[in-house]
């Protein structure tokens, strides 16, 4: 530990103090636009550490839940100023860590603050509802009860929203939280538990600690005091989660994997499908669990959009996020960068046709870093790997349908079913889209990545499991009902 740079050095905080993780081991972070760059060191934790942050948690439920919801949404709004105040280092830091481009990294901690001021009104609303007894002396009401110590395991691809999105609504509705964020962007993590921790909360309602999935994920979730987690990552790690909360009966929120479909029919404006193509596809670098990564074309159509996409996606500046005028960064960390390859490979071996890039950046610019080319294949079969397979990464498949029956068909063959999309000027085929598409987030002549704070967020399918994120939904999660009868 003593040859980490003090100002780089970010401690676990658990029971309202920063503190060393008892193994004295750091996790280092690097810039994936410039390996040789250290963001920061991390603690690499251990169960014990676990312990100590799921003990403090425990014993601040009691005291946290009898604050009253008013009081907890006022600490949010602390919050959410502080985080305004630090916008832009947040911003600068989620940029530096993970690669997507500054303006994104702004807008993502811009949302955060939104996020966290939506459910600080939360806690000025209503808790429950009066439903009339048969009793007519009697009154009867339903109250929300938290459910206590919440668990929060976070993704690298949004490192101040996602966490941002199940503490705050965590936080209001009275459960006391331990968030493990995704290592790969544990400093832009630590810089928003900062700003929690200016704002005043008492001791133990927010614990923060960094390491190993496998490791403290892990004891995490097998923990006997925790009483619910919510998850975000990937599918493998997800069934993990489900089958230790399973054994042992409490709640649980997985969000996961996705493999979106955009369709084009005959009667689309090519040049809004196009312009949102590109940037569902491509934006942050592919790496939006929302992102468009299969395009299924009707046929009449298919040369005139495919030429509209490749003019287009050639237009795409690619390089370290932090400079002006750069759309695209790289691939976020080098695991990342290789599966990424990985999947190109596989999608040439398989017979699918490259349109457009394929392979990695080089030259001065790009050496330090893990870039790959905005890629587009086509003659893709719906059943080949990279049409089915989440690839997380800057990669289209064009897939041509005869007609829309074929397309929503063909958009439905994965097991996934977080978001899809469609660009038609008819109505009926919209409607027929809405009624047979197989999607938590139905997007009509819009992108498939597009996100409302206040609307309920999840998947069907391999993607999501458990109650809807966001919006008022998050109450179903984070709460459970009591139902009161008083005798008069
Ligand atoms: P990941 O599953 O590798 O890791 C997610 C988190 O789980 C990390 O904090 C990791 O340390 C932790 N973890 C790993 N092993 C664990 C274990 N055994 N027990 C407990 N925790 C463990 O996912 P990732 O690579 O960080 O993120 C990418 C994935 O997240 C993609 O599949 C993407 O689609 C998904 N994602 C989904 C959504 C959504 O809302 N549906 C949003 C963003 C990302």
């Amino acid at each position: 530990m003593k040859s980490v740079m003090k100002e780089k050095l970010f401690k676990n905080f658990i029971c309202n103090d920063w503190v060393e993780s008892v193994s004295q081991e750091t996790i280092k972070s690097i810039n994936p636009a410039n390996k040789e760059e250290i963001v920061g060191f991390v603690q690499n934790s251990t169960k014990e550490d676990l312990e100590k942050a799921v003990q403090a948690a425990h014993r601040a439920k009691k005291s946290w839940r009898k604050l009253g919801q008013v009081a907890r949404g006022q600490l949010l709004f602390k919050v959410a100023n502080i985080i305004e105040e630090n916008l832009d280092g947040i911003a600068e830091t989620m940029t530096r860590e993970m690669g997507k481009t500054l303006p994104e990294a702004k807008g993502e901690t811009a949302r955060g603050v939104a996020i966290l001021r939506y459910y600080a009104g939360e806690g000025m609303r209503k808790d429950g509802d009066v439903i009339p007894a048969t009793d007519k002396d009697a009154l009867m009401f339903t109250k929300r009860a938290p459910l206590g110590v919440v668990g929060v395991i976070t993704p690298w691809n949004f490192p101040v929203a996602i966490p941002i999105w199940k503490i705050a609504p965590a936080l209001v509705y009275g459960n006391t939280v331990v968030l493990k964020p995704a290592t790969e962007v544990a400093v832009t993590s630590a810089k928003v538990i900062e700003c929690f921790t200016k704002a005043g909360f008492p001791e133990g309602v927010i614990n923060f600690i960094t390491g190993s999935g496998s490791v403290i994920g892990q004891a995490l979730i097998d923990h006997p005091l925790l009483n619910a987690i919510t998850f975000t990552g990937s599918e493998g790690v997800g069934d993990v989660v489900a089958k230790s909360a399973a054994a042992r009966g409490i709640k649980f929120q997985l969000e996961m994997g996705g493999k979106n479909p955009v369709i084009i029919t005959k009667d689309a404006d090519l040049d809004a499908a196009v312009e949102a193509v590109v940037s569902g596809g491509f934006r942050s670098t592919g790496q939006k669990c929302t992102a468009s990564s299969r395009v299924i074309v009707e046929t009449s159509i298919y040369d005139a959009f495919r030429e509209k996409l490749v003019n287009s996606s050639k237009q795409i500046t690619i390089g370290d996020g932090l400079k002006d005028g750069i759309w695209m960064g790289p691939c976020a960390s080098e695991s990342q960068f290789n599966t990424v390859r990985k999947y190109i490979e596989q999608g040439k071996n398989e017979g699918a046709s490259l349109v457009l890039g394929g392979d990695i950046l080089t030259g001065e610019e790009y050496d330090k870093g893990f870039y790959i080319e905005p890629t587009i294949f086509e003659n893709v079969n719906s059943d080949m790997t990279i049409a089915q397979e989440e690839i997380f990464g800057p990669v289209i498949a064009l897939i041509k349908a005869d007609g829309l029956e074929e397309a929503i068909d063909i958009a439905n063959n994965t097991k996934y079913g977080l978001s899809a999309s469609i660009f038609t000027s008819n109505i009926s085929s919209l409607l027929e889209f809405i009624d047979e598409i197989d999607a938590g987030l139905v997007r009509i002549n819009a992108e498939s990545a597009g996100v409302e704070l206040q609307a309920p967020f999840g998947g069907m399918k391999a993607s999501s499991t458990g109650a809807r994120e966001q919006g008022e939904a998050a109450k179903e999660f984070f709460t459970s009902i009591k139902t009161v009868f008083i005798k008069g």
